[in-house]
C-alpha cells in the first residue's frame, strides 16, 4: 500500500483544492439541508429516522423528505417509504412511480429505452428544473457539439461559449448485479427530491443539470430476485435458492459485456448514454461496506483513456469522500481493490466515449430488504490511508441505511457536477478534440481490415461490434498502400497476425509497406469515439511484475486476435488521405452462390455463419471434404462444405443473408467426405453456476443453433441419452468435479427453481422442484453409456476436469499452470492434426483465452504423463570422458552394440509416447491405438505464447495440448482448457465447439493411429 500513500496521497490535496478554484463560471455549493421555506413531509421523514439503524447513517441531505401537494412520494406504490424493511419492489412498480412522477411534476420525463431478452422494458427518468426540461433538444444540440468537435470545426471559443451555458447530463444506473438489490427505492426516492426539494442545495443541481435514471439494469434478474425474497418471506424458516440465472443468459458477468455489447442491457444503456450526450455513467453496486467509490480504484489504469479522465475519477471521487466525511458518515472511502483495466464494465462505456465513469459500492444485505445483524471482517474495518473513519465491526444493517448512503453520494456527486458544469463540459470537449487529434498525435493514424480477408463473415462480425460503439467505419474506394514502421525485435506482433502470413514475414526490422486493395475497411482514429476502438482492438500487456498482483478480471482482450481476423495498426498518417466512403448502414459481409451445377461447394473458413446454414437446412445433404481440394477456379480447404439438394434460389438467399460464398459445380470433386450433419445438441448445466455457460447459450441463440437445456439432473434421470441427444455440450460450471457429482447437501428443505403463481418470474426454460441434487452416480453411468454408445461430450475448463477425473477419458491428465501465472490472457495456439474435423477452418496461430494457465498432458498408457517423461533421463550419466563419450565400466568388456537401447525419437509434449517392449509384454495399462487421445490444438511454443494481457513464465504449459479428442468406444469426449465460447470475444474460435458438432460420428477422419 506504500507506493500509493506516497504518489496518491498528495496529488489527492491538490485535486481537491484547484478544479474549483479554476472552473470558471461555477456555482458555488449551497450548503445541505431542507428550505425554510418548505413544508417538510413529516409522517415520511419520522419513517426515514425509525428505519435507519443508527443516526450517523443518516446525512443532512436525506434525513428529511420535502412534502408536496401535487407530487407523490414513493409511498404511494410502495406502501411505505423508500428503503423500508421487507419491501422491494418489482420494475412494474418502480416504473410506475416513475410515470406517476412524470405525471404529476412538470420536472420529470420518462423515456423507454429498449426491452431486455426477455421483453421486459428498460427506462430512463430524466429529472431537471421546468426550464431545463422545456429546452431539452436545444440543450442535447449543444453537448452534441462538444460531442463531435469537428461539427463546430475544432473552434475552441465556440466550445468554451457553449460550455459556458449547457446543462450537462448525469447518467445513474442501478442494480445491474441483481442481488445487490437496494437501489431502485435509492433512486425512485433521490427522483422525488430532486423534482420537488426547494433547497438551494438540490435547487442548484435541478437548475443546471440533467439527472438521468436508469433504475434497473437487469430488469429480467430485478424480477426474479424480488420473486425469490418474496419467497423466503413466505417460508421464513426454510433456506432459501440462490438466484441462479440473474439475465436470461448470464449473472455477474453483465458487467463485462461493455466491450462486446453482446447484452441488450449492454446496448440499451450505451445508446441512451450516447444519445443524450451524457457526460458521466455512474454504476451503482452494492457489495462492500459502507460507501467504496471504486471509481478511483487502483492500478494499473486503462491504458487508452485521456488522463484526463482519470484525473477526474480523483477530482470526483476524493470530494465525494471529503464531503460525506463531513456529514459525518462513517465508512467512506475511494481507493481499493479494484484496477481500472479492463474496460469491460457497463460504466466504462462512459470512459471509453469521453465521459467519466464512476461506480459506487455501497452494502447491501444479499437481496434480502430484511434489517440484518451484520458482522464484517477485520479487513473491512480496519483504520489504513484511504479509509479513515471505517465502517463498524458490528451494526444492524438495513435496506433503509444503504439507500441513504446512495442517495447521499449521489447528491453530492450532483452537486459537485453542478456547480463545476462548465470545467465538466470543457473537459468534455477537450476530451473529445484530442480523440479526434489522437490520429496524427499519439497515434495510431488507423487500423485498417484488409478487403482480401479468407474470413469477411468473422471480419464484418469484429465491425459491427465497433459499430454498435458507435465507431465509424470508413471503407477504400480504391487500392492504397501504407508503411509499416520498423519493428523492434521478432517478437513484436502485427495486430491479428494470425490470418496474414505477409504480415508475419515482414517482421525483419526495417520500415515496410502493406498494399491494400479497394473495399478495405479503415477505422479511423480522427473521429470522436476512437478511444474505444482503439482499446479493443490494440495489444494488452500486463507486467509480471506489476506491482498489482491481483488483477480484477482478465488482463488482455484483443479483439482482431480473439476473432481470429487482421487489424492492421497503421501509424502512418498518410492513411487519412486515402478516398473512402462511409458506412451508413452495418457492415455485412457479400455472399451468395455463383455458378450452375448440381453441388455447392463453400470453403471452410471458419465463419461461424456456415453452421447457422447447416441448421437453417437442416434436412439437405451437406458433406465435409476431407482434404483440400480445388474446383471451378478456386481452392477450397479442408473441411468445406459440400450442398446437394438445396433449391438453387433458396440456397442462394440464405449464403447472401449470412454472408457465404457459394460455387456450383457441374461435378462433385473427386475428394474424400463424410456427412456434416444438423446434430442433435443439448446444452447441459448444473444448478450451482450458470455464469458462464450462458455465454454459449447467448452464442447459439444469435447464430440460431437449435439446442434442449438440460440439467445434471435430467441426466440422471435419462437412461437412453442417445435416443435423445447425438452431443451434450458442457460448458464451465463452476465448482469441483466432485460437486458436479454430487450437487449441494441435502440437509434441511427442498430448493424450487420454478414457476409458479409464488415465483412467476422465475424462467420456464429451466426448473426444477429441488436444486440440490447433482448428477448423482446415475447420471455418470448414463453419461458413459451415451459416449460409449456414440454420442460426443464437450467438456470444458472444470467439466473437461470432471470428465477426466470420473474417468470417461483415458490417457488425458490436466496440468495446472505451476509457477507461470495467466490471469484471463490470450495465448497462442497452434494446430497439431490439421486433419482432425475439430479443427476444420481453424486458423493455425490463432489467439485463445487461458482463464488460468490450464493445459492437458496425453498419453498411450493409463495414468498422467507426469514431469519426465516414461522416467527416463536425457543425456549422458556422471561418469569418464568427454560430455559426447560413451560410460565405461572398469572391469567389464566394452558394451556389445547390441546391448544398447535403440535411439529413442524425441517426443514433443503434444505427441503420444511411443510404447516400449516392456509396456506391451503384458498390455493391460496399454490404451489400444484407437482409443488414445488425440491432440488438435496445443499451446504455442514459451516464445510465442503470449498474445496479449499477463503471462509470467509459461514453461509449464507451453506446447501442451489444449483441445483433445479422446474416443471412448463407440464415441468421444472431447476437452477444453481454453474456453472457446467467452464472453462474445473469442469468435474465433467457436468453430471448434460447432465442428465437433457437425462431425460428432466423424471425428476419427483424417485420423492416422499408432501401429502400436
Ligand atoms: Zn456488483
Amino acid at each position: 500500500m506504500n507506493r500509493h500513500s506516497l504518489a496518491v496521497g498528495p496529488l489527492l490535496v491538490l485535486a481537491m483544492l484547484t478544479p474549483a478554484r479554476h472552473a470558471a463560471a461555477q456555482t458555488p455549493a449551497p450548503r445541505p439541508g431542507p428550505s425554510p421555506t418548505q413544508p417538510i413531509d413529516e409522517q415520511y421523514s419520522k419513517k426515514i429516522r425509525e428505519y435507519t439503524t443508527e443516526t450517523f447513517f443518516l446525512s443532512t441531505l436525506v434525513d428529511y423528505l420535502p412534502a408536496s401537494k401535487t407530487v407523490p412520494t414513493p409511498s404511494v406504490v410502495l406502501g411505505d417509504i423508500a428503503g423500508a424493511p421487507n419491501k422491494l419492489p418489482y420494475s412494474k412498480e418502480v416504473y410506475a412511480y416513475m410515470r406517476l412522477l412524470a405525471k404529476a411534476s412538470p420536472r420529470v420525463k420518462v423515456f423507454s429505452i429498449g426491452t431486455t431478452e426477455e421483453g421486459r422494458e428498460m427506462i430512463a427518468v430524466a429529472v431537471a428544473s421546468e426550464a431545463l426540461m422545456g429546452k431539452l433538444e436545444a440543450n442535447k444540440a449543444a453537448l452534441a457539439k462538444l460531442a463531435d468537435p469537428r461539427t463546430i470545426g475544432m473552434n475552441d471559443a465556440e466550445a468554451a461559449r457553449i460550455a459556458a451555458e449547457a446543462a450537462p447530463v448525469y447518467y445513474i444506473t442501478g442494480t445491474i448485479h441483481s442481488p445487490e438489490a437496494g437501489a431502485p427505492t435509492a433512486l425512485m426516492e433521490l427522483a422525488y427530491r430532486l423534482a420537488v426539494d426547494e433547497s438551494p442545495y438540490i435547487k442548484n443541481i435541478r437548475d443546471h443539470l440533467i439527472t438521468l435514471i436508469t433504475p434497473i439494469v437487469e430488469v429480467d434478474g430485478r424480477d426474479r430476485v424480488v420473486d425469490l425474497f418474496k419467497w423466503h418471506m413466505a417460508h421464513p424458516n426454510d433456506t432459501w435458492p440462490s438466484l441462479i440465472y440473474w439475465g436470461h443468459y448470464v449473472a455477474h458477468d453483465n458487467n463485462r459485456d461493455a466491450m462486446g455489447l453482446t447484452l441488450k442491457l449492454s446496448q440499451n444503456v450505451l445508446n441512451t448514454y450516447v444519445d443524450w450526450k451524457a457526460q458521466v455513467i455512474h454504476d451503482l453496486h452494492e457489495s462492500v461496506p459502507y460507501l467504496y467509490d471504486n471509481t478511483i480504484g487502483d492500478g494499473p489504469y486503462n491504458a487508452w483513456l485521456d488522463p484526463l479522465v482519470t484525473n477526474e475519477w480523483q477530482m470526483i471521487g476524493w470530494n465525494n469522500v471529503q464531503e460525506m466525511t463531513r456529514m459525518g458518515m462513517p465508512g467512506v472511502f475511494a481507493f481499493g481493490n479494484f484496477d481500472t483495466w479492463s474496460p469491460g464494465y457497463l460504466m466504462f462505456m462512459a470512459a471509453t466515449h469521453n465521459g467519466i465513469s464512476r461506480l459506487y459500492e455501497t452494502f447491501g444485505n444479499g437481496g434480502s430488504a430484511e434489517t440484518l445483524e451484520r458482522t464484517l471482517s477485520p479487513g473491512e474495518t480496519s483504520r489504513t490511508w484511504y479509509r479513515q473513519n471505517p465502517p463498524l465491526p458490528r451494526v444492524k444493517w438495513s435496506l433503509r441505511n444503504n439507500n441513504n448512503y446512495e442517495q447521499t453520494g449521489l447528491l453530492v456527486s450532483l452537486s459537485y457536477i453542478a456547480s463545476n458544469r462548465e470545467l465538466i463540459l470543457r473537459n468534455f470537449y477537450e476530451k473529445s478534440k484530442r480523440s479526434i487529434l489522437k490520429a496524427k498525435t499519439e497515434g495510431p493514424a488507423a487500423y485498417v481490415l484488409s478487403g482480401d480477408t479468407r474470413r469477411p463473415g468473422t471480419q464484418a462480425e469484429l465491425l459491427r461490434v465497433l459499430q454498435k460503439q458507435h465507431v465509424e467505419i470508413a471503407r477504400a474506394t480504391g487500392a492504397f498502400t501504407v508503411s509499416l514502421p520498423a519493428r523492434r525485435g521478432a517478437a513484436v506482433r502485427q495486430s491479428g497476425g494470425a490470418d496474414s502470413a505477409a504480415a508475419r514475414q515482414s517482421g525483419s526490422g526495417a520500415e515496410t509497406t502493406r498494399s491494400f486493395p479497394a473495399g478495405s475497411y479503415i477505422v479511423r482514429m480522427d473521429q470522436p469515439y476512437s478511444r474505444i476502438a482503439d482499446a479493443l482492438l490494440d495489444y494488452q500487456y500486463w507486467a509480471p511484475n506489476d506491482p498489482q498482483r491481483t488483477p480484477y478480471d482478465d488482463t488482455g482482450w484483443t479483439f482482431p486476435e480473439g476473432f481470429g481476423v487482421e487489424a492492421v495498426r497503421v501509424t502512418d498518417t498518410k492513411v487519412l488521405d486515402v478516398p473512402v466512403e462511409k458506412l451508413t448502414g452495418e457492415v455485412h459481409a457479400p455472399g451468395g452462390v455463383s455458378g450452375q451445377g448440381e453441388v455447392v461447394a463453400i470453403s471452410h473458413n471458419g465463419d461461424n455463419a456456415l453452421a447457422t446454414l447447416r441448421y437453417r437446412f437442416k434436412d439437405a445433404d451437406m458433406q465435409a471434404a476431407e482434404e483440400p481440394f480445388e474446383a471451378a477456379g478456386h481452392k477450397f480447404g479442408r473441411g468445406s462444405f459440400l450442398i446437394r439438394g438445396v433449391p438453387a434460389a433458396e440456397l442462394d438467399k440464405a449464403t447472401k443473408e449470412l454472408g457465404l460464398t457459394g460455387y456450383a459445380l457441374a461435378a462433385a470433386p473427386s475428394v474424400k467426405t463424410h456427412p456434416l450433419r444438423a446434430a442433435r445438441v443439448a446444452i447441459l448445466h448444473t444448478w450451482q453456476g450458470t455464469q458462464t455457460e450462458g455465454w454459449y447459450r447467448q452464442a447459439f441463440d444469435l447464430l440460431k443453433l437449435p439446442y434442449d437445456y438440460i440439467s445434471v439432473q435430467d441426466v440422471a434421470a435419462t437412461p437412453d441419452l442417445k435416443a435423445k441427444w447425438d452431443v451434450i455440450l458442457f460448458p464451465p460450471a463452476g465448482g469441483s468435479a466432485q460437486s458436479i457429482v454430487t450437487g449441494m447437501p441435502m440437509w434441511r428443505n427442498p430448493l424450487p427453481w420454478k414457476n409458479t403463481p409464488e415465483t412467476p418470474n422465475i424462467g420456464t426454460w429451466a426448473q426444477t422442484e429441488d436444486m440440490r441434487p447433482g448428477l448423482g452416480w446415475d447420471g455418470l453411468r448414463n453419461l458413459q453409456s451415451f459416449v460409449s454408445r456414440g454420442g460426443v461430450l464437450i467438456g470444458v475448463a472444470n467439466t473437461a476436469g470432471f470428465a477426466v477425473q470420473y474417468g470417461l477419458t483415458s490417457g488425458v491428465s490436466v496440468n495446472q499452470a505451476g509457477q507461470s501465472r495467466v490471469v484471463g490472457s490470450l495465448l497462442r495456439s497452434r494446430l497439431v492434426d490439421e486433419s482432425s474435423p475439430i479443427a476444420y477452418g481453424v486458423i493455425d496461430s490463432l489467439a485463445v483465452m487461458s482463464d488460468d494457465g490450464e493445459s492437458f498432458s496425453i498419453n498411450s498408457t493409463l495414468g498422467g504423463r507426469g514431469g519426465s517423461r516414461f522416467g527416463e533421463q536425457s543425456g549422458r550419466p556422471t561418469g569418464r570422458g568427454t560430455a559426447s563419450d560413451p560410460d565405461v565400466v572398469q572391469g567389464r568388456p566394452a558394451l556389445d552394440p547390441r546391448f544398447e537401447l535403440p535411439p529413442r525419437p524425441s517426443v514433443e509434449q503434444w505427441q503420444l509416447p511411443p510404447i516400449s517392449d516392456e509396456q506391451l509384454r503384458n498390455p493391460l495399462g496399454v490404451i489400444p491405438p484407437a482409443q488414445r487421445p488425440r491432440a488438435v490444438l496445443r499451446f504455442a511454443a514459451q516464445r510465442d505464447l503470449l498474445v496479449s494481457g499477463l503471462l509470467s513464465g509459461g514453461g509449464e504449459l507451453a506446447d501442451r495440448p489444449v483441445v483433445v479428442d479422446a474416443p471412448r468406444d463407440q464415441g468421444h469426449v472431447v476437452l477444453f482448457t481454453i474456453n472457446p465460447i467467452y464472453r462474445g470475444t473469442t469468435v474465433g474460435s467457436y468453430f471448434l465447439v460447432f465442428n465437433t458438432i457437425l462431425n460428432f460420428d466423424n471425428l476419427n477422419a483424417g485420423r492416422k493411429l499408432d501401429v502400436r
